[in-house]
C-alpha cells in the first residue's frame, strides 16, 4: 500500500531524516584506513540511541549490524565484521533510524584514502544520477520518470544499474510500496502526489550489472568483482520541488 504522508508524520519523518544524516555525516568523517566495519557500526548505532531513536536496521530480517557497509566489489547489505579497511577501497554506509513511529534511510559511498580516478567517477556519476533521479521527483509525474532519468545518467557514462535491488516507499515501515526501480521506460508506473515519501538509492556498478549473494546470505557482489556505489536519500513529494528528508540542518 502506497501511503500519503500528513504534516504531522512528515514532520517525524524530518527527525528521522536529521539523525540519519548526522550519523552519516560523522561516519563519513571516521571513514580512513585501519578502521574496522565493527568500529563504525558500534559507532553508528550508540549515536542513533542517544539521540533517542533506534537503528532501523538492526535486527531486519535477523540483519547483524545497525548499518550496511560494504566495500568496493560489495553493492549492498554488507556486514559490518571485523574487516579494515584500506587505502584504495572504497565503502559504501547505508544507515536507518526510527523514532516516533518512523524511518529514516540514507546512503553514501566514500573514498579510503587515496583511490583511482575510476572508482571517483564511479562515485560521482551514482551520486548525480540521485539527483538526476530528484528532479523528476515531483506530483504529476510518474514513478518511472525517476527512474529513467536515473538509468539514462548511469549508461551514458559507461556504467550499469543493478536491476535486483531497488529503492521503496518508506514511513512507519522501512519498506513500503511502491518499489522505486533505477531503470525503465519513463511515463510508467504510479503517479506521484504529494505526501509520498520515498528512498531513492541507485547502486551503480563499474562493469557488469550482473549480481550474486555471497554465502552469508546478506552481501551483495558484483559477478565480475569491479566495484560498485550506491547512494540514497529519503525525499518526499510535494507539488513543487522535492525536500531531502535525510539532511543534517532541520534542527540546527
Ligand atoms: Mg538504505
Ligand atoms: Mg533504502
Amino acid at each position: 500500500m502506497i501511503t500519503i504522508k500528513n504534516e504531522d508524520s512528515i514532520n517525524k519523518m524530518k527527525k528521522a531524516g536529521y539523525i540519519v544524516a548526522k550519523v552519516l555525516v560523522s561516519l563519513k568523517e571516521m571513514i580512513e584506513p585501519g578502521i574496522s566495519l565493527k568500529e563504525l557500526d558500534s559507532f553508528a548505532e550508540k549515536m542513533i540511541r542517544q539521540m533517542g531513536a533506534v537503528p532501523s536496521f538492526k535486527g531486519y530480517g535477523g540483519f547483524p549490524g545497525s548499518i550496511c557497509a560494504s566495500v568496493n566489489e560489495e553493492v549492498i547489505h554488507g556486514i559490518p565484521g571485523k574487516r579494515r579497511l584500506k587505502e584504495g577501497e572504497i565503502i559504501s554506509i547505508d544507515a536507518g533510524a526510527f523514532i516516533d513511529g518512523f524511518h529514516g534511510d540514507s546512503a553514501f559511498t566514500a573514498a579510503v584514502g587515496k583511490i583511482s580516478e575510476d572508482k571517483q567517477r564511479l562515485i560521482d556519476i551514482t551520486e548525480a544520477s540521485f539527483y538526476e533521479g530528484l528532479k523528476m521527483a515531483k506530483a504529476g509525474n510518474h514513478l518511472g520518470d525517476i527512474s529513467h532519468s536515473i538509468e539514462k545518467k548511469v549508461l551514458a557514462a559507461g556504467f550499469s544499474v543493478v536491476k535486483e535491488f531497488v529503492g521503496h516507499g518508506i514511513g512507519r515501515e522501512l519498506h513500503e510500496d511502491p518499489a522505486v526501480p533505477n531503470y525503465g521506460p519513463p511515463g510508467r508506473g504510479v503517479k506521484l502526489q504529494s505526501g509520498m515519501t520515498l528512498a531513492i538509492e541507485p547502486m551503480v556498478n563499474m562493469g557488469t550489472e550482473s549480481i550474486l549473494i555471497l554465502d552469508d546470505g546478506w552481501t551483495v557482489v558484483t559477478k565480475d568483482k569491479q566495484p560498485s556505489a550506491h547512494y540514497e536519500h529519503t525525499i518526499l513529494i510535494t507539488d513543487e520541488e522535492p525536500v531531502i528528508l535525510t539532511k543534517g540542518d532541520w534542527f540546527d
